[in-house]
């Protein structure tokens, strides 16, 4: 355990200590139903409702609009669907962004066969959505746009602001998956001009299986599942207390440290950045390097496979991710890095390290030197890269190079 290096901290992250604590009186203490009529489960709502509360503040919104769920996945299929279900009679088309999670694009690709129309906005090179294209993109028809806070593969944070502001003034609702960016950069619902926003706990050390969907007073959105009257009798099923109290708690703790460990991680981040590509030639960064998470550090090593190079950093203690989210063997490239523009081949040679507070320099200068020798070894079997060689000028280390 010691020696395990864990850099996926965008597929998950540990819960924190503090976040298991307050969550263990709600197993084998008060396991009460908290919608039951007497006082021992009373107690149990009024500290679910303590923690919506708390979760609400965070972001600047009410209490009455924060719906919890199980997780990001859910949250994005009910705001895309709700509102396109709500909103049938006044259009069929939805605007979205060719690089957002799953939960999003293929919810969106579920509606194209139910008679709807969706635009997938392109982005540029650094991955950011054009506010303007955005605009240009909206018919009489459109009824939402969903427009991700910070990618999950490359770390760049969207123009959220701009793009909310542009939805509001062509009447438009607006929502965002914020899972990445909730607890790891600030966010105001009414300053982003955000109509809804989804959000899972687990993306901030929070326990997996809780999210929750913010809605604005008045959003025009069908209710999820149908059943006891659970929040607000919009998304039916015995209310999970212990989750959302330990959610609330990740809330807390992220609130209090915001600033410190996102500087503490941006200092591992570049550092991080630096040396690899100072030591492993032919490797690009992915994504902006200004506004990007602060956790996150994506490369692209030309000549090599991603998939062995998590093999073998696998065999060596380090948890790392390609950034696709193919672990199913899937031969595609992430639709991420095709979507800034990458060549097939080079997108293949995708790595993800996403740190957390606990990382630290020696782990960063560790994966840094692991790479190299990884990237070096693989390149020495790689029939591309000899081809390569032989055809340039060897010695030339063309950093940066496509
Ligand atoms: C992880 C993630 C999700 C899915 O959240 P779950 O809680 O795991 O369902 C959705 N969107 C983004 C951007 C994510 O990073």
């Amino acid at each position: 355990m010691s020696d395990l290096i864990y850099m996926d901290n965008a597929a998950t992250t540990r819960v924190a200590p503090e976040v298991l604590n307050a969550m263990l009186p709600y197993f084998c203490e008060q396991y009460g139903n908290p919608s039951s009529a007497y006082a021992f489960s009373g107690k149990i709502a009024e500290n679910v409702a303590e923690a919506r509360r708390t979760i609400a503040g965070f972001i600047g919104a009410k209490e009455r609009e924060i719906y919890f769920t199980a997780g990001g996945s859910e949250s994005d299929n009910w705001a895309i669907k709700g509102v396109a279900d709500a909103l049938r009679e006044k259009g069929n088309h939805i605007i979205t962004t060719a690089i957002e999670h799953h939960a999003v694009l293929h919810t969106c690709e579920f509606l194209e066969k139910h008679g709807f129309e969706v635009t997938y906005l392109p982005v540029d090179s650094r991955g950011f959505v054009d506010p303007k294209a955005l605009e240009g993109a909206i018919k009489p028809s459109t009824v939402l746009i969903s427009v991700m806070t910070a990618n999950n593969e490359i770390g760049t944070i969207e123009p959220i602001a701009q793009i909310g502001k542009t939805a509001h003034e062509h009447g438009i609702l607006f929502h965002t998956d914020a899972v990445q960016a909730f607890g790891h950069i600030p966010i105001d619902v009414d300053k982003m001009n955000i109509d809804m926003l989804s959000a899972s706990a687990h993306k901030l050390n929070g326990p997996k299986g809780v999210g929750l969907l913010y809605v604005r007073t008045g959003t025009r959105i069908s209710n999820l599942i149908h059943g006891g009257a659970q929040e607000y009798g919009r998304r039916a099923g015995t209310v999970n207390a212990a989750g959302i109290i330990g959610f609330a708690e990740a809330v807390r703790l992220a609130a209090s440290e915001m600033d410190k460990v996102s500087a503490y991680e941006a200092s591992l981040r570049d550092r991080l950045i630096r040396k690899v590509t100072e030591e492993i030639p032919y490797t690009i960064v992915n994504g902006d390097l200004k506004e990007r998470l602060s956790n996150n550090a994506s490369f692209c090593f030309r000549f090599i496979e991603g998939e062995s190079l998590l093999l073998l950093l696998d065999k060596s203690g380090i948890c790392a991710s390609s950034g696709s989210a193919c672990t199913s063997g899937s031969l595609d490239p992430s639709h991420v890095l095709l979507a800034i523009g990458l060549p097939h081949e080079t997108a293949h040679g995708s790595l993800r390290l996403t740190l957390s507070k606990e990382n630290t320099e020696e782990e960063v200068d560790r994966v840094a030197e692991t790479l190299r020798q990884i990237v070096e070894r693989l390149r020495s079997m790689s029939p591309l890269y000899a081809d390569f060689c032989s055809a340039s000028s060897v010695g030339d280390k063309g950093k940066g190079a496509i």
